[in-house]
Order: structure tokens, then sequence, then C-alpha cells
């Protein structure tokens, strides 16, 4: 039987989060109280009316390009889509056809410890279109709170063989939208929407570069009916290949959720059907040309400046400087404030530390010396503590500074107070916002409180334990180890076992 590979690529729309509408002063927002709300004559398509062009959707567009290796056009112009649909009531789109805004670029991904870069094809910009609410009876409603919002639309090569790559690069792209701040990116709301294009290709025909008849799968909403619509579709269509039956024509095809399987829709159009032209109401964009007298109203080389490290950059810098674990530097890289909070601690505690009086030697040694353990302290405080506390009070930022959490960190390295108290101060820092001092003095949470509250417990346990308790002090002092556990058991693992051990042998000695 012959060996096949798939071959996918992906068209992603990601709504741009910019205050207005990309051709009139709309309020960009697609979810306001009421429908049809956020309208105005230019986004109903009313006949007469002129679109004006928003800046900063053209500045986002370009720092999106930029970030991913693309190549600015050095002019372009937006051009009518036209179709019929009721979403659409000029009777036609303002879109990107001949030339977009973006050519080229890639996207590095990383999918199983492997490194691999997806190239894109081009990234456009357009205008959303309205939204259509289907009743189960015979009508339709018509929102259009969405017509008009500024869309990028990305297109890759098909240079994807898996629906799990197809996944992690839309993982990534929603980071890096989300580090340069241009789109919220979400797929819930339908802020960031995908169409994947997969055919199947022998796999000796590698070389030649020849593509079968691909299937269009369209308007995915999660990371997951991305990878399962892929899962599917390459074994339908591996049937049909081992059928003898490979498919013939170009087909565009639904994802039904419930029942877990890809249906036809409908023959895709050709592209002419949509008697693309330059739209005549917008002036041409020129980016580059030396021969306009076009004054762009921002300067591409500061927006050049201005971009962000990249998720993935930032990552394996965070496993190169740091010594983190790669889940962990997956994790701290998440989201921009997490990954500024996360270096800003380090810096912090780094700092804490050349500055003590120390014979220990340089600061680079004295660094290296305690590097791995403090970074494993701060990442097990962030993310096995502080993040479940951020995601349980439903928040995005931190109600202390990263000041605040390296003094903590300081005082749980320096073990000047045990694990249960720790997470006691840290989670009344976390609800009152206020530093490790103040929560200390404020609630009185000293560690020889701590100290008396472990104590009552060795205290306990030394009861209920006479046997064993009998045994060491006939000289059998291996039994120590399960009292410990005894203890440790009943502050749920939280106690520091040093402070245990020192407890439990000062009671036995008596
Ligand atoms: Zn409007």
């Amino acid at each position: 039987m012959v060996k096949l590979e798939p071959i996918i690529g992906l068209e992603i729309h990601l709504e741009l989060s910019t205050k207005s509408k990309l051709f009139c002063h709309c309020p960009n927002d697609a979810h306001p109280v009421k429908p049809n709300t956020n309208i105005c004559p230019i986004c109903l398509g009313h006949p007469g009316v002129l679109p004006v062009i928003n800046q900063e959707a053209i500045k986002r567009t370009l720092k999106l390009g930029l970030s991913l290796n693309g190549k600015i056009s050095e002019y372009c112009w937006f051009d009518r889509k036209n179709y019929f649909y009721p979403d659409l009531p000029k009777g036609y789109q303002i879109s990107q056809y001949s030339l977009p805004i973006i050519n080229n670029g890639f996207l590095e991904i990383e999918v199983e410890k492997i490194n691999k870069k997806i190239s894109l094809t081009r990234i456009h910009l357009e205008e959303d279109t309205a939204k259509l609410l289907h009743s189960d009876k015979d009508w339709s409603l018509i929102d259009f709170n969405r017509s008009g919002i500024p869309l990028l639309e990305v297109v890759t090569d098909p240079d994807i063989r898996t629906p799990l790559e197809a996944k992690i690069f839309l993982q990534e792209l929603q980071k890096v939208a989300r580090y340069l701040d241009i789109s919220k990116a979400n797929m819930e709301k339908g802020q960031m929407r995908c169409d994947v294009n997969i055919s199947l290709r022998p796999v000796k025909n590698k070389l030649t570069k020849k593509f079968y008849p691909k299937t269009e799968i369209k308007n995915l909403n999660s990371f997951k009916s991305v990878e399962d619509s892929l899962i599917y579709e390459i074994k339908r269509q591996t049937k049909k290949w081992q059928n003898g039956q490979p498919p013939q024509r170009q087909t565009t095809r639904g994802w039904d959720e419930n029942n877990h399987l890809t249906y036809e829709q409908r023959s895709k159009e050709e592209e002419q059907d949509y008697r693309y032209f330059p739209e005549p109401d917008l002036p041409m964009l020129r980016f580059k040309s030396k021969k306009s007298k076009f004054e762009l109203p921002f300067d591409i080389k500061e927006i050049e400046q201005s971009l962000p490290e990249l998720p993935i950059a930032k990552r394996k810098r965070f496993l190169k400087n740091y010594g983190l674990t790669l889940p962990e530097a997956k994790i701290l890289t998440e989201n921009q404030v997490l990954a500024d909070f996360t270096e800003k601690v380090i810096m912090e505690v780094q700092a804490w530390l050349v500055s003590l009086e120390t014979i220990e030697g340089t600061e680079q040694e004295i660094w290296q010396k305690h590097k791995n353990q403090l970074i494993k302290v701060i990442a097990n405080w962030l993310i096995n503590r502080l993040l479940p506390l951020q995601k349980r009070a439903a928040k995005s930022d931190f109600p202390f500074t990263p000041e605040n959490f390296a003094e903590f960190i300081i005082l749980v390295y320096e073990k000047k107070v045990s694990s249960t108290l720790a997470q006691s101060i840290l989670e009344k820092m976390f609800s009152e916002g206020k530093d490790v001092d103040r929560i200390i003095e404020d609630h009185q949470l000293t560690p020889e409180q701590d100290k008396d509250k472990i104590g009552k417990i060795v205290f306990e346990v030394i009861k209920s334990n006479p046997e064993i308790v009998e045994k060491y002090q006939q000289g059998k002092h291996v039994v120590i180890q399960f009292l410990i556990g005894q203890v440790m058991k009943k502050t749920q693992g939280q106690s520091d076992p040093g402070l245990v051990r020192k407890l439990l042998e000062k009671e036995l000695k008596i």
C-alpha cells in the first residue's frame, strides 16, 4: 500500500483589538449589550458613504508582519471581493487580493522538542462581516456590530504535516498576537478563527512538489476542533486513497463537533467568482516607494525597534540563562505579564544575593552557587502556588509587585518560615495586595507561632505512638523517620522537615 503524508495549510483570521472599526469611527466591540448598536451608515454599507482607513489597524498589521519576519509590500491597495450574502450589505467585502501588506515570513514552532519553521504566504487586512443568527424556525437575524471590525488574515504555506503541528502553530500565533498586544485572539469569542486545508500525497512524490485536490474545513473555533477535524479528515482521505479513489476535486467541508465528523458543504468557488477589483474609494498604500511623496503617519523603523521579544525566543532565553526546565519555561512565558514578572523577580533575587556581605567570591560566583536552588524555589512558588491563586481569582495580573514577591522568595529561601506559613503569607499577600512585612505584622504570622503550631502536632504524634517512641528511646534512632512522616502527613506535607526533626528530637530527649 502506498505510504501517504498529510499536506496541511492554515488560514487564520485575527480580529484586531483597535479602538474603532476598520473604515469608520464605530467602537470595535462585536459584543456590546445589545445587537446593532455599534453601527453607522459606513459599516451598514449605505450607498454614497466613504470609508476611511484606520491607521492603527495598518500599524498592527505591520507589527505582526515584521515580528514574523515578513516582507512589507512596497505599495498595495484594498480590493473589493464581490459576493452576495446577507451578512454583507454592500454586496462586497473590502479585502486585499493581488498585493497583501505582508508577503512571506515564518513562525517558528516547537513540536515534541524539535523546532520547525512554518512559512507564511501572506498577511492581509480586511473587514469582518456581520453576524447571522439562525433560528430553528424559518427566519434569521442579523447583527451588524461585527461588520467592519478589522481582521487580519494570516495564510501559511502548506508546510504543516500533522494535526499536532497545526494546533501548536495556532497556539504560538495566539501568543505572538497577545505579546504584540494587537488582538485578544480568544478563539472561543471568535477573535481568532481558523480554516484548514488538507490533502494527502504519496511520500514518494515528496520531491516533485505535486499536490492533490485539497479539502477546506471552515470556521474552526477551538484548538481542539482544528486538531480533531484534521485527524478525522486524514482517516477519511486515507480510506479513499486505499480504495483507489483519491479526492478528484477541491471541496469545502464543515466540522460537526457533536458527531465528530466532517461533512461536505459545497464545491469551493473558483477565485474569479469573486470578481476582485481595486477598491476605488480608498487610496493606495505606499510603504517604501522612494518616488512617492506620500508620508506615512508612523515610522516603520520605530515600529521595528519597538517590537517585543517573541514568546519562543523568550522561552529559549529562559532555558539558557536561568536553567529553568522546558515545561517551566513554557508556563512562565505563556504571556508577557507573567514573563516580565518572572524575570523581574529573578533580577531582584539576584541583586539581593550579590548585595550580601560575603566571602563566597565574586558576584558571578555567588550567583552561580545559589542559582539552581533559587530558580527552583522561584519556579515552584510561581507555578504551583501563585498561578493557582491567580487562576482562582480569574485575574491576569498580580496584586503585588515583583519586588514584593522577591522578598517573599528570599524569606522562603532562607528558611525563615515553613512551607505552611509561607503559603498562608502568600495567600494573604494575594488577597490584600500588601508586602511580606505588612502581612506578617498585620496577621502576626511570625515564624515562632508557626513553630508552636508544629510543636503541638509533634506532641500529638509522640503521644499517639508510644511503641515507636519507646524504640527510639531504646536507641533505635532510625524510627524517627516514621514520626517525621506522621507530622508531615498531619501538616499536609507543608512543614519544613528539618524543623520537624529538630522539634521531635528535642521532645524525645526528655
Ligand atoms: Zn460604523
